[in-house]
């Protein structure tokens, strides 16, 4: 391991996937670093996340994949279906195929496996020092540092990463008009045994069930010791800040009654529900103000309908150790080349990720030309449409 910079630290607000991300990819930068986390220990309850290859080759280039590989599952593909006949529509094909076309693995884990492991790996350098229990809470610029307070102290660095999650209370003080607002869509998350899934639909496979008031997710997780399962519905509800809220499955299972039961049986296989609100803000103005940069959700939070929000955390991170590299005397530079860099590839995912949305959730005759589109599609159709997502090399950046 080489010596760390000795060109003051750059303190990070949040220990998430976007910010023990940036602590990684920057100390593999010979960068210093300060993370601050509010919570005493670090949160990691949570559902699945699916990494894409987009996201595993950057892991496996930080030796990250090695640890998490224990615990994930290799997914085969995507089996698309119509929630209300139970007709299986379409097939992506990941596993072996995927992965010769990206160049690496398409991954089913739980969010606590991953925060897991890249915790694990933050730990193994010296150059990032970790603080819990500290919430960060404003910051003030000088020309040669940067003073961020926290509940605790003030600490004095050369920049400030801000990935403080959906509800950062850091954005405001870059953006201050950014506002995030409540959609009227909830997800509902819980773990069921892999038995309780019919045996058709049983192994390393995310199955995508969809019609016009909600659609339902579910893949195996925890090395397949258990199936996680993702509800989205249309629900007015007093959203709160939280991805935990215990939620009552009266609440959810009406919506399900109509379902066919090949479905309707996996949602009622489900126990202690959590919820949370899907929230969406439109871009932002500016990520950056001087030496202070928003990453991760804090950033840019996207509804979950490609599977990308995690993921674009960990490209964040990898973005911005290239560019504190390439600019490397310069830290404001590179923090305006990164927000350049990355504002198009963000509100593109943004973009999509609510119009997938909309698509799952098509009702009457838009429902019925999806479906009819979808059972004609080639498996070479249906995946190559991810090349953009999947394809992409965050450690290619920048170019020439
Ligand atoms: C407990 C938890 C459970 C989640 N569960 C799901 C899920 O089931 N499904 C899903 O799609 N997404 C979930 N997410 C969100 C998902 O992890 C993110 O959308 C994505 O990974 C981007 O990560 P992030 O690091 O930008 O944000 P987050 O993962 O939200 O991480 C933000 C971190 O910053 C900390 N923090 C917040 N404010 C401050 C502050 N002022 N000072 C210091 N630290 C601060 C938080 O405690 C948290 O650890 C969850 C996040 C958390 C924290």
């Amino acid at each position: 391991m080489a010596t760390p910079r000795n060109n003051g630290s750059i303190i990070i607000a949040g220990g998430g996937i976007a910010g023990l991300s940036a602590a990684i990819a920057l100390a593999r930068e010979n960068e210093t670093v300060r993370l601050v986390e509010r919570g005493e220990t670090f949160p990691v309850d949570g559902a699945g996340i699916q990494l894409g290859a987009n996201a595993t080759r950057i892991l496996r280039e930080w030796g990250v994949l090695d640890r998490l590989l224990t615990q994930a599952v290799r997914a085969e593909g995507i089996g698309i279906g119509d929630g209300l006949t139970g007709e299986a529509l379409a097939q992506v094909p990941l596993g072996d195929y995927a992965e010769q076309r990206f160049g690496a693995p398409y991954l089913l884990v739980h969010r606590a496996d991953l925060h897991n492991a890249l915790l694990d790996a933050a730990t193994t350098y010296p150059a990032i020092q970790i603080t819990t229990g500290a919430e960060v809470t404003d910051f003030d610029q000088f020309e040669e540092e940067i003073v961020v307070k926290t509940s605790k102290s003030a600490m004095r660095g050369r920049a400030l990463i801000a990935a403080d999650g959906i509800w950062s209370n850091l954005r405001s003080k870059i953006d201050q008009n950014a506002q995030a607002a409540f959609t009227s869509k909830t997800a509902w998350r819980t773990l069921i045994d892999p038995a309780a899934l019919p045996d058709e639909l049983q192994g390393p496979w995310t199955g995508l069930w969809m019609a016009g008031n909600a659609h339902l997710v579910h893949y195996p997780v925890q090395a397949g010791k258990a199936v996680n399962l993702v509800a989205v519905i249309e629900e007015r509800w007093f959203a709160r800040k939280s991805w935990s809220e215990e939620a009552d499955p009266a609440t959810l299972l009406p919506v399900f009654e109509r379902w066919h039961p090949r479905v309707a049986d996996i949602v009622a296989a489900g126990k202690d529900w959590r919820k949370w609100s899907l929230y969406d803000l439109p871009p932002l103005q500016r990520a950056t103000r001087g030496t202070a940069l928003l990453i991760g959700d804090a950033a840019h939070p996207i509804q979950p309908f490609l599977a990308q929000g995690g993921v674009l955390a960990i490209e964040d991170a990898a973005v911005l150790a290239r560019m504190l590299t390439r600019y490397r005397d310069d830290t404001r530079e590179a923090f305006i080349r990164f927000e350049n860099e990355r504002i198009a590839r963000t509100a593109r995912m943004r973009y999509e990720s609510r119009r997938m949305g909309n698509i799952y959730h098509m009702r009457g005759l838009s429902r019925r030309a999806r479906n009819f589109a979808l059972r004609r599609r080639s498996a070479e159709a249906l995946l190559s449409r991810f090349d953009w997502i999947y394809g992409f090399d965050a450690l290619a950046f920048p170019k020439g």
